[in-house]
């Protein structure tokens, strides 16, 4: 597969990522191992004022380039309280190069739209999953298959040209028929990035549960592995570019926030379970919003872990991320950004993989080949380990 070279890296610059973990669900989604509660019976108006004195307390002095509200769902957070609390953050932070919050079909309406986009929204991140009701069931999402539709067609007539939609494989009972159908229905929509995530089993969601008592089995890895095939080839057919293992986007629409995380450049998180990459140290909060409120109010940061990394381990991470892009390690960059030459200090991985096929490596860096990308985790897992020993 040949390198995206229309997504340069960006380099390291001094410049910050913000992300916000909004925690309210309306309902718990049965896949979902993220941080989230209810809406009901929370005062979000006290966490949105939390959140901003949380950023007070950070009182960053880089230009922020990416603001991205995510979750939980911050489409939960009523109208009002929402616009608000977005101008609040883009007074704070100036404008912004990319403004995305995620939305959730259910609660999308034209007028909402057209308020973020005065406010200062600049792309949308629609989780729509699948377009089949079955599947939506299964996963226990709280929209159905035509509210997607909708909720794309109504950000398209409030002006959002930057818009992504997340769908979702490997569901039970699924095959590469029904796959094709949520793909062709997601290309008719035209948005311009696409995400295609296959579904993890991941503690402490209700599924997991599920698939411990034998409830529910997973895809096997052959079918597993023709539906990953049948998303690279029929997006990079449609038109659209490889960005990384999952995600897609036609030229110029690449999502910049998620670039910042594959580039390991810095960003801050705000609100609970949210983690920080910032001033040489990575920090987690505390996945509880009753602790983290607590925190807030005594002006103190609401860490539940906090670690400096050596340089080895910086470099081994960033490798690792950088490898989750299709342009791979860009050595220049890489050595510019960690101080290692990527090529001498991977070496054994590389020649290891690329013997396999899994890696293509030149003087100018290193990627995963088409082969690689079906198995990226087993790859990375030899660059993560690269300080304690390869092999
Ligand atoms: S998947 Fe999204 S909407 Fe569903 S529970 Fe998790 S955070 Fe909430």
């Amino acid at each position: 597969m040949a390198a995206d070279l229309s997504i340069q890296p960006s380099g390291p610059g001094g410049d910050l990522g913000l992300y916000v973990h909004i925690p309210f669900c309306e309902k718990k989604c049965r896949y979902c191992a993220f941080y989230s509660v209810p809406l009901r019976g929370h005062d979000v108006s006290a966490f949105l004022d939390a959140v901003v004195c949380e950023l007070d307390l950070y009182a960053p002095s880089q230009p922020v380039e990416t603001l991205y509200l995510g979750g939980g769902s911050p489409s939960a957070v009523p109208e009002a309280l929402l616009i608000g609390f977005l101008r609040r953050l883009l007074d704070r932070i100036g404008p912004v190069a990319e403004c995305t919050l995620e939305i959730n079909p259910a609660q999308a309406s034209e007028r909402l739209f057209f308020r973020l986009r005065e406010a200062g929204a600049t792309r949308l991140s629609i989780g729509g999953q699948s377009f089949h009701p079955r599947e939506l069931d299964f996963l226990g999402r709280i929209h159905c298959a035509d509210d997607i539709g909708r909720t794309v067609r109504a950000a398209q007539a409030a002006g959002f040209e930057n818009l992504g939609l997340d769908l979702i494989y490997a569901l039970a009972g699924c095959s590469l028929k029904t796959w094709e159908y949520s793909l062709e229905k997601a290309l008719a929509l035209d948005v311009p990035h696409l995400s295609a995530y296959s579904l993890t089993y991941e503690a402490p969601s209700p599924l997991y549960t599920d698939l411990q008592c034998g409830r529910v089995r997973p895809v096997d890895e052959e079918l597993d592995r023709d539906l990953y095939e049948a998303a690279i080839d029929t997006l990079t057919a449609a038109g659209f570019e490889q960005v990384e293992i999952s995600n897609f986007a036609r030229p110029g629409f690449a999502c910049r926030h998620n670039l910042r995380y594959w580039e390991n450049r810095p960003w801050l998180g705000l609100g609970p379970s949210a983690g920080s990459w910032y001033q040489g140290r990575r920090t987690t909060n505390a996945a509880d919003l009753d602790a983290y409120l607590a925190a807030i109010r005594q002006e103190t940061f609401a860490y539940a872990e906090r670690h400096t990394p050596s340089p080895l381990e910086i470099a081994c991470e960033t490798a690792v991320l950088n490898l989750r892009k299709i342009a791979g390690i860009h050595r220049a960059v890489f050595e510019q950004q960690t101080g290692y030459d990527p090529l001498t200090l991977f070496a054994d991985p590389i020649r290891h993989h690329a013997a396999l096929g899994l890696l293509d490596a030149d003087p100018e860096g290193v990627r995963l080949t088409r082969q690689g990308l079906f198995i990226a985790d087993s790859v990375l897992c030899d660059f993560a380990a690269i300080d304690s020993g390869f092999g």
